[in-house]
């Protein structure tokens, strides 16, 4: 018999499969980042035996402990997605191989120097701020090309792409129009800045995947609908 986390799980895979052709596009091009944070390491374990290998973290000391006792796992790719200070930069660029949530140059400058150089360039994603306030995380998007030159300009970071949370809607359509700003400013991005490397749109979550998915995004960030309930 199939466990409940094993129910979910197949069921996001599905999700995802049937969002990607729903938008005449390859389900192979959507990823998963399963995002593990509250949950135990012995739940990402599980999760883990049934394929997944990509995991997200937001708190950073919550995220070290579970890499550490995670380590016997080949293979794992960790995810920082939550807000980052600058005093916490060190583990971060230590143990996680992804960081979603850059939104300014001091941070990614930390990053690339406490990157440790036996580790290959930590992957970084710019959080913008597509639809928020000012006082919501992210980069505004008229700033968001300055930052990416400067951040794809040091040593120990590659720039993969971006990242965007909006806020939450109601409907699908209205959903889809705010994903599709954010792939807009992506595809702006990459025209500009034509870095191989530069290949990935991190956004959608449980409520949302369906419509970042058809508005092109590349790696869909689900928590409750893998997990359950936080
Ligand atoms: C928690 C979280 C998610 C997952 O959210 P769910 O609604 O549980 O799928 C995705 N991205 C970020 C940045 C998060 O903090």
């Amino acid at each position: 018999m199939m466990s409940e986390i094993q129910q979910r799980y197949q069921a996001v895979c599905e999700r995802i499969t049937q969002a990607a052709l729903q938008a005449g596009r390859p389900p192979a091009q959507v990823q998963l980042l399963a995002v593990s944070k509250t949950f135990a390491a012995e739940q990402v374990r599980e999760v883990a035996a049934l394929g997944q290998r990509d995991f997200g973290e937001n708190y950073v000391q919550e995220g070290v402990d579970k890499i550490a006792a995670l380590k016997d796992v080949q293979g794992l790719v960790w995810h920082c997605i939550g807000p980052l200070q600058s005093n916490k930069t060190r583990p971060v660029a230590e143990h996680f191989d992804w960081v979603h949530s850059v939104d300014r140059l001091k941070i990614s400058q930390r990053l690339s120097e406490q990157r440790p150089a036996d580790l290959p360039p930590l992957n970084i994603c710019l959080q913008v701020n597509i639809d928020g306030g000012p006082t919501k995380a992210g980069v505004s998007p008229r700033e968001a090309l300055a930052l990416a030159q400067a951040v794809s300009a040091l040593p120990r970071l590659v720039l993969r792409g971006l990242m965007t949370i909006p806020d939450p809607l109601e409907s699908f359509d209205a959903q889809v129009a705010v994903h599709l700003q954010a792939k807009r400013l992506f595809d702006e991005l990459h025209a500009a800045l034509a870095l191989p490397q530069f290949d990935t749109l991190s956004m959608g979550m449980s409520a949302d995947l369906e419509a970042a998915v058809q508005a092109g995004s590349t790696m869909v960030r689900v928590g409750t609908a893998v997990f359950g309930v936080r």
